[in-house]
């Protein structure tokens, strides 16, 4: 009764892996990577992918860097925030003043901040979309910052529109800050997919470590990293930046080995995927499928721009390869996105339907993440099963349709 994974278009997930991937992970089925002194080759590939991340997102001294593996973005924005938190939480001891009530400011994120700040007890001034806004704008800043901010989270492809977030802006609003009161509060970039999107396909984008302010960026090896999934990276801007009191030694394993990580034991075969991926792509293979990607999400776009029926809300140009799109009249159309997405799963097509976040709840989006393994041929064959059901809902309108969200998207 599971979907089709290659018809999911509601994942920013790797669901697409040759057969050189698949061997790997075969080779490495019994690897545990946190068996650093049993695998040492693997300790050393992982290193390597992430001080190539580290220059990928142009760290000033990428060979100087630290950063580790993850299970996922979840796992490297909680370990992006405990450092956050950690190097606000010195600062303020050293200043003798109190530690009680750090909070983080961000824009519409995803759930992994939420649980970041309930599970490590931090305040989460998550700032609401204001007027036609899709996230955090620079000037609503110095309204939620105070001395007890340890950080804010710029986040490049936000979760329920695809669209980045102006760091560079975000930064510039921030330098001001420390300029008028003094505050010199460091940025976090969650990268979860444009990390791995933005560098190949908007090189002159201005985002990563370019920007002497950010401090720490994540990205999900297992989105458009193009990793099987189990995979994340957090790399930090200098190893300056991740305070030593979050790094275990562990002896027990044979040597003396340092962890940083929620988890223990793990797989190591997303890793070693991971560092062929790079090295049998490079980055001239990444930026050619990210580029196909972003080229189909645009076709799509067109396509559906044409249906009268539909808004565009971002039409696959300049962020993650994707759309995104609302009904033009919600209110008259006789069918909600939620009829949509029920009636174009008969086809087998996962597409997820749900609200803005606050301020801009009563509107109602859907999302399609174009992928690796998500062809032209199957964005033709999807626009026209979109079609199709809307031909009919119209046709069939559902005034009173109690439909609503089936199931999750990421
Ligand atoms: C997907 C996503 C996450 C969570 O990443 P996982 O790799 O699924 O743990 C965090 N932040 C953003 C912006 C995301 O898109």
């Amino acid at each position: 009764m599971d979907g089709n994974s290659r018809q999911n278009v509601a994942t920013f997930c790797t669901t697409y892996a040759d057969d050189e991937v698949r061997r790997l992970m075969d080779l490495s089925i019994d690897k545990n990577m946190i068996d650093k002194d049993e695998y040492p080759q693997t300790a050393e590939i992982e290193k390597r992918c992430v001080h190539m991340l580290a220059d990928l997102w142009h760290a000033p001294r990428s060979w100087e860097t630290t950063g580790c593996s993850t299970t996922g973005s979840s796992e490297a924005c909680m370990l992006g925030g405990l450092a956050l938190k950690w190097q606000w939480k010195k600062r303020r001891l050293a200043e003798g003043k109190s530690v009680n009530k750090p909070n983080i400011v961000c824009g519409p994120v995803q759930v992994c901040w939420d649980k970041f700040a309930r599970y490590f007890d931090v305040e989460l001034r998550q700032v609401p979309l204001s007027g036609d806004s899709l996230g955090l704008q620079p000037e609503q800043l110095a309204a939620y910052c105070d001395e007890n901010t340890i950080g804010v989270v710029a986040t490049l492809g936000i979760t329920f529109t695809c669209v980045y977030e102006p760091v560079k802006a975000l930064a510039g609003a921030l330098d001001a800050l420390q300029r008028d009161v003094g505050l010199d509060i460091p940025i976090h970039v969650d990268a979860a997919s444009g990390g791995f999107v933005a560098p190949f396909i908007q090189p002159d984008l201005e985002w990563d470590f370019s920007i002497e302010r950010v401090k720490s960026i994540n990205s999900s090896g297992h989105k458009y990293g193009l990793a099987p999934l189990g995979v994340g990276w957090v790399v930090w801007r200098s190893v300056k930046d991740l305070p030593d009191e979050l790094i275990f030694m562990v002896d027990y394993l044979g040597g003396n080995m340092p962890t940083f990580a929620l988890n223990f034991s793990r797989p190591a075969g997303q890793i070693i995927a991971q560092y062929y991926l790079l090295l049998r792509l490079g980055h001239e293979g990444y930026r050619r499928i990210q580029q196909e990607c972003a080229d189909t999400a645009q076709f799509l776009a067109e396509g559906l721009a044409k249906l009268s029926a539909i808004e565009m809300v971002y039409d696959g140009r300049g962020a993650l390869p994707a759309v995104c799109y609302k009904l033009r009249h919600p209110d008259t159309a006789g069918f909600s996105l939620f009829d949509l997405s029920d009636r174009v799963r008969m086809r087998g097509w996962q597409i997820a339907s749900y609200k803005l976040p606050a301020d801009r709840e009563e509107t109602i989006v859907q999302r399609i993440l174009i992928r690796r393994g998500i062809t032209r041929d199957m964005a033709v064959l999807l626009l026209n099963d979109i079609k199709n059901a809307i031909t009919h809902l119209l046709e069939n309108p559902a005034p009173n349709s109690k439909a609503g969200p089936s199931f999750h998207h990421d």
